[in-house]
């Protein structure tokens, strides 16, 4: 089996799960418990936060909370903020780019009373700037978007985007970087909280992290006995939180490497694929090396998805959330993709297990499927 799907998840490393079960096995005191055991867990606790800040240069700005995954970092980060500054700064914006745990946290704010506004993208489905600049003003208290998109793979331009935010003293950036992670450098400067899912870059499921720069920024939704800066509160999962540390730092620390490997992969299929009639690119031009997005307009992306899979390559629509929606895809539609194009789009996404054998592989098996369903294509 040929496994292209990796923007909905990874497989863990081994040591990754080894640490799981290791710390699970002799550290599995709570940090709370006063006695001997629980301060050696805290003391653990702590130090990994403190090597997280030492991999990305943190200063104490900034704080790290343990939590189960981007969607709950996305959910924490984006309600605390608004609702600490609902009765000064009222208006959130943000881009139709964004995954569902950042839209529909958006839209559930909207419903509340919050003013939100949506930032144009251009064609290559970057967020437009010019249109940022004027979308501003005082009463914004959130701006939110993704580093990476994970249904094309665009990277936003983050240190541009904080710089015209950061004009209004008022206005909170929040970025999920979850796609970006071990793919292309994370920003931190001018941005105050940030979103991170394990199981992304060959950690576990159920695991995540939020950056936040001045914590009391944060009006904790979820209340109990206070854990995490009274922001995340429940009994903290230190052998999670250990095992992410795990896969950060060699995610981190392997970034060039596994982007210069993964542009050549991208490259090659991208010369290889255009060569067949009906096939289109969707991913734009510097875009993310690790997301190949390519459209076969006239044929259903889903046929497509169940074509590869009968061949053993396993691959996906648009994104794992919304390939099983009949709706057409909003990031694709975002960016001015014709609808067919869009219907019969899929999505390669590789990562650090992916190898030159699986390239050549898929390559072959693509022109099985090509020839399947080639008198469809328009
Ligand atoms: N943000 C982006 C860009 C994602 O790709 C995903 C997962 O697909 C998430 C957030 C949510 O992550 P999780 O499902 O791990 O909570």
């Amino acid at each position: 089996m040929i496994y292209l799907d990796n923007a909905a998840t990874t497989k863990p490393k081994q040591d990754v799960l080894d640490t799981f079960i290791k710390v699970n096995q002799s550290l599995y005191f709570n940090p709370n418990s006063p006695h001997q055991a629980g301060l050696q867990a805290e003391q653990l606790l702590q130090q990994s936060k403190r090597q997280i800040k030492d991999l990305f240069n943190l200063d104490n700005t900034f704080d790290i909370i343990y939590t189960s995954g981007a969607t709950e970092s996305n959910n924490i980060a984006l309600k605390g903020i608004a609702y600490k500054k609902k009765n000064f700064a009222n208006e959130i914006i943000t881009s139709l780019l964004e995954h569902p745990s950042v839209l529909e946290v958006v839209r559930s704010l909207e419903d509340e009373g919050f003013i939100v506004k949506y930032v144009d993208v251009t064609d290559e489905g970057r967020i437009d700037l010019n249109h940022l600049q004027t979308l501003m003003s005082d009463n914004v208290g959130l701006v939110t978007c993704m580093h990476v998109n994970n249904i094309m793979g665009q990277i936003q331009p983050i240190a541009d985007i904080a710089e015209i935010v950061h004009q209004y003293p008022k206005a909170h950036l929040h970025v999920d970087a979850v796609q970006a992670i071990g793919k292309t450098p994370l920003i931190f400067e001018g941005v105050d909280t940030l979103s991170l899912s394990g199981h992304k870059f060959n950690g576990l499921k159920g695991q995540g992290i939020l950056f936040v720069r001045n914590i009391h920024q944060l009006e904790p939704i979820v209340h109990g006995g206070g854990q995490e800066f009274g922001v995340r509160s429940g009994t903290v999962n230190l052998p999670m939180d250990i095992a992410i540390v795990k896969a950060m730092k060699s995610a981190v620390n392997h970034t060039q490497d596994l982007n210069s490997r993964l542009s050549e992969f991208n490259n090659e299929l991208r010369q290889y694929l255009v060569a067949f009639r009906g096939v289109e690119v969707n991913s734009p031009k510097g875009a993310a090396a690790h997301i190949l997005n390519v459209g076969l307009a006239g044929v259903k992306g889903e046929v497509l998805v169940n074509a590869f899979s009968k061949n053993d390559i396993m691959l996906s629509t648009t994104s794992a959330c919304s390939s099983k929606k009949a709706s057409l895809n909003e990031v694709l539609l975002a960016m001015g993709i014709p609808t067919k194009q869009i219907e019969g789009s899929i999505r390669i996404s590789m990562d650090s297990y992916t190898t030159e054998a699986d390239i050549e592989t898929f390559k072959e098996k693509f022109k099985l499927v090509y020839e399947e369903v080639k008198e469809l294509l328009v």
